[in-house]
């Protein structure tokens, strides 16, 4: 049954209307006035109203309006009942949403058509919006679904989201282009397009004036023009020249503030106006938009921020490599200086004073190579050498220096490489020993008590390339679970107390971890706290193929020592298998002993038996009976006398020498044994009947006492102490030496003649010692004969041996100057020299000039001739500057010079004052020469003192 609601002021009226209706079996509601009216509405829901326009409280049109502004409402049927004389008034009604009207007086014919062509207008009405509300929600739910997928695919990069989101939009809207816009004052970026037609402006720049874009962005909301050209905005420029019809964008917020703009536009007009629900979807979007931007501008800002800390960083680094180079330099100074000065007439307590200085200096340089090489390995500055070497000799090296603390702790370093691991391999042998010394050096620094034992393996000891293994195992403290990941890294230690007992910076494992990884290998810990640590690396070593050959035989063992019986004596199970292993391998008949009685109980056991054991390695550091007490009990015993004893020695004191020469011991091997070719050739020499000392050579580093020949030495250092150092060095040895700042005067003191050697600094001013080196060379082309040049090196940068032997020079020694080092490189630079020289004569091509002689004669002649000129010259250029004679002043100073740089670094302010003359003159400009000459003449004055000291010197040398 139909209600309708019947507001009627008229009483009369509304009971007929409610008896025609009635009797049509509708239900009637009726209702005096519109206030009434509305309050039955919400109750009764009719399915039509039939309303009084003119009553009393609330008349009709208010009624309607009312009514038509509540959404349940919205499509209710409404008809009119006005008087005749109203009709003018239905205008309004229509307006404000009747349906239709009746005038009164009516037939209840007419009020019955009425109502039902209402009632059923109003199911058409409501069948149609029904099916156009599923529509729109469908079409909605469905875009929704598409910017969900989209939303999914939040990890693709952002420009590729925006696109995405863009065609989504022009997909929606049935536009050709979509953009992403930022705004910046009066100026448009486009950010992103998307179009289906037309070029993409991606990174274009507009006026934002020109843009459609520009009413979204003042408008700050969203702003639609279905059809341009019916808008007031027909005369807009983008209308004007591109005829782009229509148009809808919404403003973007970024991050709370007005970023810019997301926009759609087609060139041809849309049908009708956007509807509500696409101005939803749109803004919709445009969220999204909003949260790829912030995502998009947070991980810009990230990055960037990441850069500018990474860059910091490296910054930093190299300042500090820098830095540090620049600290090692004088303290390669301060070492050297206490080093001479240690050796001068001292009181006891001015020994212990500089020794403290000494050992505090090492100390302090140990700590500035660390951040050297942890600054140049972050500043990405730290290149790997390549070169054959042997490796047990480099180990045996890193291995040696150590002995001597662990022997001092009271430690066993024990050393194992099995005989299949290759010698001669490639790599950075420098790097290979810093890691090994760097983990022995832990290893000793944190056990107290036991031993320290390196096992080297290789995973592939046939193939081309060598995966060594270096395994460090100790018996110290040990490292906490929780810690044993964080001790790689930099500055980290595992007791970061201030109590804590053991020093150090931290840097040692990070250095290494570089290194490591720079080898191709891997670094790890295993450990247990109270029982010891255990430290893996593996890296990667070339096999040096030329070398194989002369490998198989070193590896051999000496053919005398086959099947003679050896006793070992050591309390070190470790040290002591080990060295039983080696010996077993050569073929020896090793016995094994751990301490002095049962070394005598195994050797008077043998000799009773009828063979005596011929020799004992015995251990030199052993509780109760150590190794040399144990040696002279052998000696006093009539039947173990024969023994011949090898001492294994950790410590390469006089005092220990001297006690083995007084107890009959007749080879020493230095401690641990890494090398077994050495412990070989002293078995062989004692097994032989010979004595042999082959940790006495070892330690004195190579050749003792002077050298057989007195060498003239040309010293290139603009460093003092370095040019001091080397002098005394060199005049301890019987050498003389003159010392000079710069390439260009090693240049001219070369030219005077005499010299056997020249001693190269690489950094100097005015010209480098390569530089210097080359032009040397060249000079030879000429000359003939070849002077040795060794080059004197701060740092050991990848290539840098290759950079000094390209230039000319024969050997290099790193700085600070280790005597022995010194002068092994001049001995292998002289016999270059010398083989050089053979072959030259050898050859048939016409000799060369007779190589310069070692004459300090020439030296002296040469200074005592600059005494005798100095003034002769000085006058010359004087004279030349006052005539402005330029060719007379280039080449008096020329000369002075040359004679200057003679003197080395004392006459180098002199010797520079010439050559500004000189190059002033040449440049033909003598205005501030006077200025100079002055300076220079107050030089020379000064200068004649030492020049007087210098002669004296020369005359009192050998050779003269
Ligand atoms: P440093 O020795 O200068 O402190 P390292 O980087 O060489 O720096 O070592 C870092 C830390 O790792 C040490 O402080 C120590 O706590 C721990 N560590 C290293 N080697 C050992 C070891 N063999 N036994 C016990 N702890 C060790």
């Amino acid at each position: 049954m139909k209600k309708i609601l019947v507001i009627e002021d008229n009483d009369a009226v509304r009971e007929e209307i409610a008896v025609i209706l009635g009797f049509e079996s509708f239900e009637v509601v009726a209702a005096e006035n519109g206030r009434v009216g509305l309050e039955r509405l919400r109750h009764a829901r009719p399915d039509l109203v039939l309303c009084d326009l003119m009553m009393p409280e609330l008349d009709g049109y208010s009624t309607l309006e009312a009514l038509r502004r509540d959404p349940r409402f919205a499509t209710v049927p409404f008809i009119c009942l006005t008087a005749r004389a109203e009709r003018v008034d239905m205008r309004r009604a229509m307006e404000l949403g009747a349906d239709d009207y009746i005038t009164k007086p009516f037939t209840a014919e007419e009020l019955l058509a009425a109502v039902n062509a209402g009632l059923e207008k109003r199911g058409r009405v409501a069948l149609e919006t029904e099916g156009r509300i599923t529509e729109v929600r469908e079409l909605q739910s469905r875009r929704i679904r598409e910017l969900y997928d989209l939303a999914v695919d939040a990890a693709a990069p952002p420009a590729a989201q925006l696109e995405a989101a863009l065609k989504l939009g022009c997909d929606w809207l049935g536009m050709e282009i979509g953009g992403v816009s930022r705004v910046d004052g009066e100026l448009l970026t486009v950010e992103q397009v998307h179009t289906t037609a037309g070029p993409a402006l991606r990174g274009q720049r507009m006026d934002l004036a020109l843009t459609y874009a520009g009413f979204t962005w003042a408008a700050k909301d969203l702003v639609a023009f279905h059809t341009i050209a019916a808008s007031p905005h027909r005369d807009h420029p983008t209308h004007r020249l591109i005829k782009m019809e229509s148009y809808i964008g919404v403003p973007l917020t970024v991050n709370g503030r007005p970023y810019g703009v997301l926009d759609f536009a087609a060139m041809g007009a849309q049908a009708e106006p956007w509807s509500a629900e696409d101005h939803d979807v749109i803004r919709l979007l445009a969220h999204w938009v909003e949260a790829v931007i912030t995502r998009k501008t947070a991980a810009d800002e990230l990055a960037a921020a990441h850069a500018r800390a990474l860059e910091a960083t490296r910054l930093k680094s190299e300042f500090l490599a820098n830095m540090s180079h620049e600290i090692r330099t004088p303290m390669t100074g301060i070492i050297g200086m206490t080093d001479l000065l240690i050796e001068t007439d001292l009181s006891a307590q001015q020994r212990g004073f500089l020794g403290v200085v000494k050992s505090s200096a090492q100390d302090l340089l140990t700590l500035l190579n660390d951040l050297l090489d942890f600054s140049k390995i972050e500043a990405g500055r730290l290149q790997l050498q390549y070169v054959g070497f042997r490796l047990r000799e480099q180990l045996a090296d890193a291995l040696r220096s150590l002995a001597v603390r662990a022997h001092r702790k009271g430690l066993e370093l024990a050393c194992h490489i099995p005989a299949q691991i290759p010698e001669h391999v490639s790599g950075d042998p420098l790097r290979l020993r810093q890691i090994v010394i760097n983990l022995v050096g832990n290893a000793i620094k944190f056990t107290e008590h036991g031993e320290v034992v390196v096992r080297v393996t290789a995973e592939s000891p046939a193939a081309e390339e060598l995966a060594l293994h270096v395994a460090v195992q100790d018996t110290g403290i040990g490292i906490p679970a929780e810690q044993q990941a964080t001790i790689f890294e930099a500055f980290t230690q595992a007791d970061g107390s201030m109590t804590r007992r053991y020093e150090g910076t931290g840097l040692g494992l990070a250095i290494t971890t570089q290194l490591v990884q720079m080898m191709r290998g891997e670094i790890w810990v295993e450990s247990r706290v109270g029982r010891g640590s255990t430290f893996h690396v593996t890296v990667r070593l070339g096999r040096d193929r030329q070398c194989a050959d002369a490998e198989a035989t070193a590896v051999a063992s000496p053919q005398s020592l086959r099947g003679v019986s050896v006793l070992v004596v050591d309390d070190n199970a470790t040290a002591r298998e080990l060295l039983v292993e080696l010996l077993r391998n050569v073929n020896m008949q090793p016995v094994a002993a751990d301490g002095a009685e049962s070394a005598l109980a195994s050797l008077r056991a043998a000799a009773r038996r009828g063979a005596p054991i011929p020799v004992a390695i015995l251990d030199s550091t052993m509780p109760h009976t150590d190794g040399l007490t144990l040696a002279a009990q052998l000696r006093r015993e009539d039947a173990l006398a024969a023994t011949r004893v090898v001492l294994l020695t950790s410590s390469n004191g006089p005092r220990e020498a001297e006690r083995c020469r007084e107890v009959g011991v007749v080879g020493s091997v230095a401690k641990p044994i890494v090398v077994p070719a050495e412990l070989l050739h002293c078995l062989d020499a004692v097994a032989g009947g010979r004595a042999m000392e082959t940790h006495a050579a070892a330690a004195s580093g190579g050749r003792g006492g002077g050298a057989s020949q007195q060498l003239r030495v040309l010293v290139a250092d603009d460093n003092a102490a370095n040019c001091t150092v080397a002098a005394y060095l060199l005049e301890k040895r019987g050498h003389s030496v003159v010392a000079v700042g710069d390439g260009r005067q090693a240049l001219d003191a070369l030219e005077q003649g005499g010299f056997d050697v020249v001693l190269m600094d690489m950094q100097m001013p005015e010209m480098d010692g390569l530089a210097a080196t080359r032009a040397i060379r060249e000079r030879e082309e000429q000359t003939g004969g070849h002077i040795p040049i060794v080059a004197l090196t701060a740092h050991a940068v990848k290539g840098y041996r290759e950079r000094c032997l390209e230039a000319g020079m024969d050997d290099y020694v790193s700085k600070p100057i280790q005597p022995a080092d010194l002068f092994a490189a001049i001995e292998r630079a002289l016999s270059t020299a010398r083989r050089a020289r053979v072959e030259e004569i050898a050859s048939p091509q016409p000799p060369a000039p007779a190589p310069m002689p070692g004459d300090p004669q020439r030296l002296l002649n040469a200074v005592t001739l600059l005494q005798q000129d100095a003034s002769r010259l000085l006058e010359r250029i004087r004279r030349g500057v006052f005539a402005g004679d330029g060719g007379e002043v280039e080449r008096a100073a020329h000369h002075l010079r040359g004679s200057l740089g003679l003197l080395g670094r004392s006459a180098a302010a002199a010797a520079e004052r010439a050559s500004r003359l000189e190059s002033l003159a040449h440049a033909g400009s003598l205005d501030r020469a006077g200025e100079i000459l002055s300076a220079l003449e107050d030089e020379v004055a000064r200068l004649t003192p030492e020049l007087d000291e210098l002669t004296e010197r020369l005359s009192r040398l050998p050779g003269r």
